[in-house]
């Protein structure tokens, strides 16, 4: 069992340590995509994009109509 609840909810700071990538978005971010770009990226190179919940499909779509490989996890699953 791991992370801790903040009972200061948004703004205390568990709330601003994991933000959403999309532009303009200061939410909290509850998924994490991890993507490499095979052309320039080596095998075991991954970025890492967050993002809350509505946007992860525009994140994810953006990248696989890249064709680029792409694996979507949650925060728990990456905050280590
Ligand atoms: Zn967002």
């Amino acid at each position: 069992m791991s992370g801790v609840i903040s009972p200061l909810g948004l703004g205390g700071e568990a709330a601003e340590r994991f933000e959403c990538s999309r532009a303009g978005c200061r939410d909290r971010a509850d998924f994490a995509i991890l993507w490499r770009n095979p052309k320039i990226h080596t095998e075991d190179r991954r970025k890492t994009w967050l993002a809350c919940e509505p946007h992860l499909p525009i994140l994810r779509d953006f990248l696989a109509t890249r064709d680029f490989p792409l694996e979507v996890r949650t925060i728990e699953e990456i905050d280590d």
